[in-house]
């Protein structure tokens, strides 16, 4: 490895680009963390506070990061970052003799030690991610793959909150079972409590199935910007796939699922992550939409995008609950009356938005609420390369 860029050999780190080459040729023998921080707060402070206000933020940002790197890193690993810039980098090059590659755990230690000393000395947040450079050829660029790893911590982060804010909300029916169980098996209830006891304990233990159900989607979700990047569907082909998943339980709500998708238009979503979204969209119409009502779903191309829109004709979405229903957790007026969890919709935002598109929900024609899932269109189907 060229010493000379070599974090140790430094007083600053080197520039990207000089990182450029050394990881081109490292990165041909075995594959390397990328590891990436970012303090998005720079640019507001220089821009508010003047170019001084954000040197002097920059000089000791960049103190702490080679410091904390020094701690952390072996001889031959490196570090880069561009002056001005508000990205720090580190390329995990040095040997190693217990494995050739360090494991996901260290490189997520390494990256919560930098990220979490650079944010205390500043006392602001540091966004952090890593990825394994497997290939590293010109045109692609550092600043390129900083970026993947910087989106992949994102995604990392918002599986970790989510898992947590669901853990949280199992922790309230399993107390609430565990403790009518123990009154009961204490003795002493008349028979009339004991049943509504019972029928708690049974509602909060479908409760927790729901919660874990929707846990499950979520986890079978690849969100990763790897398998998001070139990959499409036909979407016509999911809305049949979807309505076929549906049918059931329309049928017990005597509701008719019309499909109305007769173009060939595809958008740039993974086939799975797409059905996910029908489904979860039908779901909901089915769910509140009216007894005995009607439920339509169809895709339309708008210029660049695909839009697809699922109608139900039951009581609709208040103008104020429109933007706060798409929150993990939320749930609106109308679900009082309906079992759920309040997880469907925020999954829904996740998938739309990193397939680069989004959600909306206004008022349907047919009376009741309208989703409209805002997808980028491509010209044609991609299956990614193996
Ligand atoms: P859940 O249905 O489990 O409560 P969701 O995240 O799927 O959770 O939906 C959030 C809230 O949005 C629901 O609680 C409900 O109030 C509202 N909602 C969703 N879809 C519809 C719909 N088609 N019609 C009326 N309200 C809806």
């Amino acid at each position: 490895m060229d010493s000379a860029i070599s974090f140790r050999a430094r007083k600053r780190p080197a520039a990207l680009a000089q990182l450029e080459a050394p990881l081109a040729q490292t990165v041909a023998q075995k594959p390397i963390p990328l590891l990436a921080l970012r303090l998005p707060q720079f640019e507001r402070i220089a821009w508010r506070e003047g170019k001084r206000a954000a040197q002097r933020l920059e000089r000791v940002t960049t103190a702490t990061f080679l410091e904390a790197s020094a701690r952390a890193l072996r001889a031959g690993d490196l570090v880069g970052h561009d002056p001005g810039s508000d990205v720090f980098a580190i390329a995990m090059t040095a040997p190693s003799r217990e494995s050739r590659i360090p494991s996901p755990i260290d490189c997520r230690s390494v990256l919560e030690r930098v990220a979490l000393a650079m944010s205390s000395s500043v006392d602001m947040r540091i966004e952090s991610g890593w990825t394994l450079l497997r290939s590293f050829d010109p045109p692609s660029t550092l600043q390129h793959e900083i970026e993947l790893a910087l989106e992949r911590g994102a995604r990392e982060r918002e599986r970790y909150e989510f898992f947590a804010a669901i853990g949280h909300e199992l922790r309230t029916p399993l107390t609430s079972i565990r403790g009518y169980l123990e009154t009961l098996i204490d003795g002493g209830v008349d028979e009339a409590t004991s049943q509504r006891f019972l029928e708690t304990a049974r509602r909060e233990a479908l409760r927790m199935g729901r919660l874990l159900e929707g846990m499950f989607e979520f986890s079978l979700l690849d969100l990763s910007a790897e398998a998001l990047l070139g990959r499409s569907c036909q979407v016509s082909t999911q809305i049949e796939l979807a309505c076929e998943i549906v049918r059931p339980l329309a049928q017990q709500r005597g509701i008719l699922v019309h499909p109305n998708s007769n173009n060939d238009a595809c958008a740039g979503i993974e086939p799975d992550t797409c059905l996910q979204l029908l489904v979860n969209l039908l779901d909901n119409a089915i769910k509140y939409g009216r007894e005995g009502g009607v439920v339509t779903i169809g895709a339309s191309v708008d210029r660049d995008d695909v839009v697809i829109a699922v109608d139900d004709d039951g009581p609709g979405i208040a103008p104020a609950e429109r933007e706060s229903i798409f929150g993990l957790r939320v749930r609106g007026t109308q679900a009082a009356s309906r079992p759920g969890t309040g997880i469907g919709l925020a999954i829904v935002k996740m998938i739309a938005e990193r397939a680069g598109g989004s959600i909306r929900v206004t008022e349907s024609l047919i009376g009741g609420a309208r989703f409209e899932a805002v997808l980028p269109a491509r010209a044609e189907l991609m299956v990614p390369a193996s």
